[in-house]
């Protein structure tokens, strides 16, 4: 997949991009495009990322007045649902709104750049988070490399978002294709 980070500058001490860029890279790749977005009011923005061509859109409880109305708008619009945490926020926060998304993903730094320090807390997140999804997919973002990778894996993560680890390799398939086996 590719993973998209939106930043808003409100949500998020820093700014990426929106729905034009989205669209436009929508029409040079065919892998699905998961879209993660870590902005206030995501639901003002949920059609704009849906008709960009997002195939997943992900938004933060901690900026979510109405989990549930905000999933049922992204699976209205034809997406698959994702909620996000950040580090911070505790595994059970998400307790009563899990068994209506697709998938949960759980930031492992705080969102607002590339490069940081996994933090190692957040193992045991994963681990409760597993054992309240089933079989449905755990994303992880944030601080992913070949060693990470296997820390998060044995934990019970199955999607892992990597970003500098793979743009700072002089080979991105050499780079993904170890995390594809650090598990
Ligand atoms: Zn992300």
């Amino acid at each position: 997949m590719i993973h998209v980070d939106v930043m808003d500058g409100h949500f998020t001490p820093n700014i990426t991009i929106g729905p034009p860029v989205v669209a436009k890279l929508r029409a040079h790749c065919s892998v699905p495009m998961d879209v993660h977005l870590m902005i206030s009011n995501p639901e003002e923005y949920v059609p704009a990322f849906a008709d960009a061509g997002a195939d997943i859109i992900s938004f933060h409880i901690e900026a979510a007045n109405h989990p549930h109305r905000i999933i049922t708008q992204i699976k209205e619009a034809g997406c698959k649902a994702g909620i996000v945490l950040n580090p911070g926020t505790p595994h059970d926060d998400i307790e009563f709104v899990v068994n209506d998304v697709d998938m949960v993903l759980v930031m492992t730094v705080n969102p607002g750049f590339g490069g940081q320090r996994f933090i190692p807390e957040m193992v045991r997140k994963i681990q409760y988070i597993r054992a309240m999804l089933g079989d449905r997919d755990l994303e992880v973002d944030g601080g992913i490399d070949d060693k990470t990778a296997k820390t998060v894996i044995d934990a019970g993560a199955n999607v892992l978002v990597a970003g500098s680890y793979v743009y700072n390799n002089p080979s991105y398939m050499a780079a993904i294709d170890l995390l594809r086996k650090a598990g």
